[in-house]
């Protein structure tokens, strides 16, 4: 069974999969785990305080909110820990909290397919349809709304497939072709995209 992390590494690079799952490297140690866990639950608390939900959004006055939900799916072979989950009478919105910053105010391409792939845990868990869900970006203290359209939706599904599909046959996917992200990558000391000098790499 793969995570909903998997899918966020998968977009930022699908070689990360193949070292965490078939090379079984040491995991990169987190420093930001500590600090991440306590913004993490002051943010909860702050939001548990609140009469809305969803940082102050006043439609949802009477929503019920939950923390820290555990989903799972054997359909998709996909688990994860969602942050927090609105539901209201009408619908559900899963939210996920990101300790850095935006995307100039919009989201980052790896965090709107992890918020998908829990949107579809949850859509399989609660028997319902998620027309929405956001990425709270602490640093900017911002909610990016993402609408989930069947397009984003059959993408995240295709991602799912294709982790799983290296998982099973072990293959090396090439490096990424944007070698800026290998810059900080934490699995760089494992792989030679991080050492290559600046110039096109080909997927
Ligand atoms: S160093 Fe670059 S190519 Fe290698 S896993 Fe990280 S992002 Fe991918």
């Amino acid at each position: 069974m793969i995570t909903v992390s998997d899918v966020k590494q998968y977009q930022y690079c699908p070689r990360i999969i193949y070292f965490d799952h078939v090379l079984h490297v040491p995991k990169p140690p987190d420093q930001k785990l500590e600090t991440g866990k306590e913004k993490h639950d002051a943010i909860t608390s702050r939001e548990k305080r609140r009469k809305g939900a969803l940082f102050y959004d006043p439609q949802l006055d009477r929503a019920e909110k939950m923390f820290r939900v555990a989903l799972e799916s054997s359909t998709l072979g996909l688990r994860g820990i969602l942050d927090y989950l609105v539901k209201t009478n009408r619908e559900f919105i899963p939210v996920d909290y990101k300790f850095g910053h935006s995307n100039k105010g919009g989201v980052h391409l790896n965090h709107k397919y992890q918020l998908t792939a829990y949107a579809l845990l949850v859509e399989e868990n609660y028997k319902t349809i998620v027309r929405r869900g956001f990425v709270h970006y602490s640093k900017d203290r911002v909610n990016v709304q993402i609408d989930l359209n069947d397009e984003i939706r059959n993408r995240a599904l295709k991602m799912i497939r294709e982790i799983g599909q290296i998982i099973e046959d072990e293959i090396e996917p090439p490096c990424t072709r944007n070698r800026g992200r290998c810059t900080d990558c934490e699995y760089g000391r494992y792989c030679e995209g991080h050492k290559i000098e600046a110039g096109p790499i080909s997927h």
